[in-house]
């Protein structure tokens, strides 16, 4: 069975954020038709030639899809459409940056299909926007919203990052409330990690910056988790809160171990055993499919205690939860009475927030019963 959930990585960016460590590639001008054209290329590629699916949900991630503009996104949706079919009531979500969401962009996306958009807020502080290199300030988010709406873009969903260093002075209050306040359907709430190669990681190297102590990342998580579920949304996964009925439809697929299509540079597929990753940089995977080639750089065959260990990690990362074993429930009950997790009667364990922050740790723990059974 093909994927019916499909992933696309738009990986041009009008400039590098401080803390990002995505494949990306800066572009002036975004060469929409090369993209749309090798996208193309991929389909016919890697999928027998005439096989026609559908797709209950696809996302255009990155990078930033909304650099296509307007027309661009048309483009890439009708190069996928000649092989993936998507239903009226398909999900389909698009990044954007604030200061790419004019009304004549929302409004073509409406009309091309797009009926989510994932808009990367980060913050509402303009000092904070400026120090992560963004190129929107506070006003931009505000208009983007207003412009999703006025074009009938009903479902919404804002990006946060929390936890920055002690050095930046921010409200993360402030940023909630006034996140809050644009009533999004949906809510992703990010910790920032300083990765090794960014700016940020080149600014700790040097000593001239200090990561976020755990304690701040554990009162933010926590002050969120409060703040936003008092506005009416569910925190259904650690970073994700949505309304009721808006739940990421397509993050859920990562979750829940069913298949996944990845195309576009360094983007990442499951077929349900099997992973693969396509070639990080642009000019290679460009390269490859020019040549005819499958542009695949890796591939990594789930063994079964890969398997047993991701059954359990995503799991415990939802809602959700997952049903435990007798032996498993008896390791677990000392977690309920720290007050990291429930369980119902039919052996359902769930993580509270306060056991999502230990998350790794609570998961290995299972996981190592579960593999002696
Ligand atoms: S816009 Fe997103 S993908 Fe592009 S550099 Fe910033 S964080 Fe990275």
């Amino acid at each position: 069975m093909p994927p019916r959930h499909v992933y696309v990585h738009v990986p041009f960016c009008a400039r590098r954020c401080t803390y990002c460590d995505f494949s990306i590639a800066v572009r002036r001008v975004v060469p929409v038709n090369a993209f749309a054209d090798a996208l193309g290329r991929e389909l016919a590629v890697r999928f027998p030639p005439g096989e026609q699916w559908e797709a209950d949900t696809l996302y255009l991630g990155g990078g930033t899809p909304s650099r296509l503009g307007g027309d661009g996104v048309a483009r890439v949706l009708d190069v996928l459409r000649m092989r993936i079919a998507l239903p009226e009531d398909a999900e389909v979500t698009i990044e954007a940056n604030p200061d790419d969401v004019t009304p004549e962009a929302a409004r073509a996306w409406r009309r091309a299909g797009v009926n989510r958009l994932s808009i990367g807020a980060q913050s509402f502080d303009d000092t904070v926007l400026a120090w992560m290199h963004r190129t929107h300030d506070a006003g931009a988010i505000e208009r983007a919203v207003d412009c999703a709406r006025g074009s009938g873009i009903a479902n919404v969903s804002l990006d946060l990052i929390f936890a920055l260093p002690a050095a930046v002075e921010r409200s993360w209050r402030t940023d909630l409330e006034r996140a809050l306040a644009l009533e999004p359907e949906h809510l992703s709430l990010y910790g920032l990690t300083i990765e090794p190669g960014t700016p940020l990681g080149r600014e700790r190297h040097r000593g001239r910056l200090v990561e976020s102590p755990d304690e701040r990342y554990e009162a933010e998580f926590l002050e969120a988790h409060a703040a936003v579920t008092a506005a009416g949304l569910e925190h259904y996964e650690i970073s994700n809160f949505g309304r009721p009925g808006r739940h990421s439809r397509h993050n859920r697929s990562y979750w829940s171990g069913v298949a996944y299509a990845g195309l576009g540079p360094s983007a990442h597929e499951f077929d349900g055993r099997q992973r693969r990753a396509n070639a990080s940089a642009y000019t290679e995977w460009l390269r490859r499919l020019s040549e005819g080639a499958d542009p695949v750089a890796e591939r990594e065959v789930l063994t079964a205690e890969n398997c047993v260990a991701e059954t359990v990690y995503l799991g415990l990362r939802t809602s959700d939860g997952l049903t435990v074993s007798e032996a498993e429930a008896g390791r677990a009950r000392s977690w309920i009475e720290a007050g990291w997790g429930t369980m119902d009667s039919a052996h359902r364990l769930r993580l509270t927030p306060l056991g999502w922050l230990r998350l790794d740790t609570l998961a290995a723990d299972l996981t190592l019963i579960r593999s002696r059974y």
